[in-house]
């Protein structure tokens, strides 16, 4: 599976605390970042991790085109409610996009914790959403 980590500057330390409890699932699978929150999560987790431009740069349009290529299959988006983001309408898109292709989307810890859960155990079907893509 193809997974993005993205997380708003004052969700990064959360994110790398989750990268660091899910290390081994996440080492199992082909990871993308924004380039700030990669960066992290390389430096800090020592996970491998494609990384695009900062989100503010256009990395999450980036990773929004992945989506729309449908080379995407999960995406950990730990945004901040809480803070205006100068790139917010990117941010809207790239949940848009999520919607339209039908990719698993966690915009907080405990939905990211439910989605890898169930990603290990197997509990969903992924080829069922996958072929639901296509
Ligand atoms: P960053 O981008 O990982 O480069 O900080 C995330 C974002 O703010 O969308």
């Amino acid at each position: 599976m193809k997974i993005a980590l993205i997380a708003h500057d004052r969700k990064k330390d959360s994110l790398v605390e989750f990268a660091i409890a899910y290390k081994e699932i996440l080492s199992e699978h082909e990871l993308f970042a924004t380039g700030t929150t990669g960066q992290r999560i390389s430096d800090e987790v020592g996970l491998k991790i494609t990384r695009f431009r900062s989100g503010p740069l256009g990395g999450d349009q980036q990773i929004g085109s992945m989506i729309a290529n449908n080379d995407m299959d999960m995406v950990i988006f730990f945004r901040d409610p809480l803070t205006a983001q100068p790139h917010e309408p990117d941010v809207t898109a790239l949940v848009r996009l999520c919607d339209v292709y039908h990719i698993p989307l966690a915009t907080n810890m405990g939905t990211a914790e439910i989605l890898l859960k169930g990603l290990q155990e197997g509990f969903v079907d992924w080829r069922l959403i996958q072929e639901r893509r296509n």
